[in-house]
């Protein structure tokens, strides 16, 4: 079919998150019959964002910058860190503007499945940076899932120093959800975490 690089392009691209070998095929396609609209300048793009971006060496996020734009932001609340698995977590916090304070990218869960251990993850930045001082609070925004609970308590009793308020982010009835429609752990979650009114 079209020789090695149309085959190589579809491989490639097959293996992206969300593409299948046939969505793969149709992305290829589009680009292939567009290569200066679209071909060339995502080329470029990939490799000025291979060359730019890493890893910011205070917080895991992903930035052209190291310190990373949001930990250089004066504006921001350096005393509230927000601990989530990975960049993705990150970005959507900052879609939902959720979060006025840093973060902190673990890279990871605690996972016996997988084989992730403490050391497997990034952490040291951040005891460093709780014990330098000024950090009165860490929200732990991880999943709700067994990985995501036992890396929060196991992270919890770890960075536990006086003066410092560990929170997790609350598990509940989603904005818009019905309660009928709720599976029974997260029906459980939103109850055990019931606050008062008001
Ligand atoms: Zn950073």
């Amino acid at each position: 079919m079209g020789g090695p690089e149309i085959e190589r392009l579809i491989g490639l691209l097959a293996r992206l998150p969300g593409l299948g070998p046939r969505s793969a095929r149709r992305a290829a396609l589009k680009l292939l019959q567009q290569p200066h609209a679209r071909m060339l300048p995502l080329a470029t793009a990939l490799a000025e964002a291979a060359a730019a971006v890493r890893p910011c060496h205070l917080c895991g996020n992903l930035d052209s910058q190291d310190p990373c734009g949001i930990c250089t932001d004066p504006v921001r609340e350096q005393s509230s860190i927000c601990v989530v698995e990975g960049v993705g977590d990150l970005w959507a916090l900052e879609r939902a503007a959720a979060h006025q304070g840093i973060y902190h990218v673990l890279g990871g869960t605690l996972s016996p499945m997988t084989g992730t251990g403490p050391e497997d993850l990034n952490l040291r930045p951040l005891q460093e940076r709780i014990e330098a001082g000024g950090v009165t609070e860490i929200i732990l925004a991880l999943g709700a899932t067994v990985e995501g609970a036992t890396t929060a308590h196991w992270l919890s009793d770890r960075l536990q120093q006086p003066g410092l308020v560990i929170t997790r982010v609350a598990q509940g009835v989603p904005i818009g959800g019905a309660i009928d429609l709720l599976d029974d752990g997260t029906l459980g979650a939103a109850l055990r975490a019931r606050r008062p009114l008001g």
